[in-house]
């Protein structure tokens, strides 16, 4: 193939499915595909319930398992055989926390999920960001232990930052898991408490009641994960689903596969054969192997020389699909993380200024012009500033309140301009939802999410 052909009169490319067709079923498989990020604090039991769970169903082999239950009696942490599952570096092991999204996968009835892990821990929020970005719904974790909940939920801890950061990262759809009610005796008291609590915070936090479903189980135990529980103190007041059953009636959302092409990159690394490979997920649109695509925001023509989903390669990929595409055509160091892979006729919007909604979550000092912030877009963390305060609006009706106001303070919702100290690839809202989000984070605190509502060409 000659890449010169892009030079040409472009063509508008025909998406090579009627995207009304369901699109999984175009691959032979039967079974939707939903992303799932997992939420909470630090020690609120994640690995180690999505390592149950996957046991139970499964995904991992005995042989692994008793490897990995040889090893945690080995260093004296035996309840750690679970969470090792997700955490397969030496590193994590070590530290006893989960630190990159890690990946796995399993079935329901009608769902194939894939996990996109999170770690808990305050510094990692920049690579749950990453999971976040990716996922479809969210499945949070809380610790129902008494004292744990509290100091998870109250000041300081991750749970309310977690349940902030999916929602405003487009997430409407919640399971939370009220997790290690083993060691509450399995108590209803307990259970209602910390659902009445929760239940205020998300309501407040943009979450509708009815996307949001509790789950009292326990990862250690396994209680209510896969098979209802046989605990009596638990049957006694719950008969409700298990937590496999609530993942697999949530809605996979609609993937926008007649929109032009995007791909959010974020990984980039070399592959096997020739060329390097660049990872991400396909927000919009359809990619075909052979397809000539723009690496955004620098604009240069690339091949598709290959396409693998799950290390299987194919000829085709669609909105919604995590990849590992193949390039060539353009040098590997002149791709990073972040990047954009673009339909090259319908191109992705390079601009360094665009106008935000912004909700402020948490600010030592309220915001004026020319504030600094590092944004995060997808996988992509600039430096860049409010440029300008336009207007504050209502939080409820989202009337304006006021024109050009002087600072922006907590819990506030306003219109701001924001200039990014270089050119990035960025949507409005109303178009790709994707790329139409950021996230404004200060000194380790994310203090903002706004959706673009305005682009400026530069
Ligand atoms: P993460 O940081 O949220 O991934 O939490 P981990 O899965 O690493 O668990 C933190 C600690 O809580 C470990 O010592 C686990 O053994 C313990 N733990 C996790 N789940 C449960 C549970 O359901 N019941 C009890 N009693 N302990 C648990």
């Amino acid at each position: 193939d000659n890449l010169d052909e892009s030079k040409s009169t472009p063509k508008v490319k025909e998406n090579k499915i009627d995207p009304t067709i369901k699109y999984s079923n175009e691959r032979g498989s039967d079974k939707e595909h939903l992303y799932i990020v997992v939420i909470g604090h630090v020690d609120a039991g994640k690995s180690t319930l999505m390592g149950h769970l996957l046991c139970e169903l499964g995904v991992v082999s005995q042989r692994t398992l008793h490897k990995y239950e040889q090893e945690s009696k080995k260093i004296g942490k035996q309840s750690f055989m679970y969470a090792w599952v997700l955490d397969e570096t030496g590193e994590e092991r070590v530290r006893g926390i989960t630190m990159d999204v890690g990946k796995a996968q399993f079935e329901t009835k009608t769902k194939k999920v894939i996990i996109l892990d999170a770690p808990g821990h305050a510094d990692f929020i920049p690579n749950m960001i990453t999971g976040a970005g990716q996922a479809d719904v969210a499945l949070l974790v809380v610790d129902a232990t008494r004292g744990e909940f509290e100091s998870g939920f109250e000041l300081g801890g991750q749970t309310r930052e977690h349940a902030l950061l999916v929602r405003s990262l487009g997430v409407s759809q919640l399971a939370v898991a009220v997790n290690k009610l083993d060691t509450t005796n399995w108590s209803q008291e307990r259970f209602n408490v910390i659902v009445k609590k929760l239940k205020l915070f998300l309501k407040q936090a943009g979450f509708k009641d009815s996307d949001v479903t509790f789950v009292p189980c326990s990862g250690l135990t396994g209680d209510n994960l896969v098979k209802p529980s046989n605990e009596a103190e638990l049957l006694n007041w719950y008969t409700g689903p298990t937590l496999l059953d609530v993942i697999d009636k949530f809605n996979v959302p609609e993937r926008p596969v007649s929109k032009p092409m995007r791909m959010s990159i974020n990984d980039v690394y070399k592959g096997t054969g020739s060329g390097f490979c660049v990872a991400g997920r396909i927000e919009n649109g359809i990619v075909n192997k052979g397809d000539k695509v723009l690496v955004c925001p620098s604009k240069e023509m690339a091949e598709v020389r290959n396409i693998a989903i799950n290390e299987l390669s194919t000829n085709i990929a669609f909105a919604g699909d995590q990849v590992a595409i193949t390039l060539s055509g353009v040098e590997m160091q002149n791709v990073s993380i972040g990047y954009i892979l673009s339909d090259s006729v319908n191109q992705v919007p390079v601009t360094s200024r665009f106008e935000a909604r912004l909700v402020v979550f948490n600010v030592k000092v309220p915001i004026t012009k020319g504030y600094p912030v590092l944004l995060h877009h997808q996988s992509l963390i600039e430096s860049a500033h409010i440029r300008k305060l336009k207007a504050l609006l209502n939080k409820s009706t989202g009337e304006m309140i006021k024109k050009k106001p002087r600072c922006l303070g907590n819990n506030s919702v306003a219109v701001v301009d924001i200039e990014v100290c270089r050119p990035i690839c960025i949507e409005r809202y109303k178009d790709v939802k994707e790329l139409g989000r950021v996230m404004l984070r200060v000194s380790g605190v994310t203090i903002a999410a706004g959706l673009v509502t305005e682009i400026y060409t530069d």
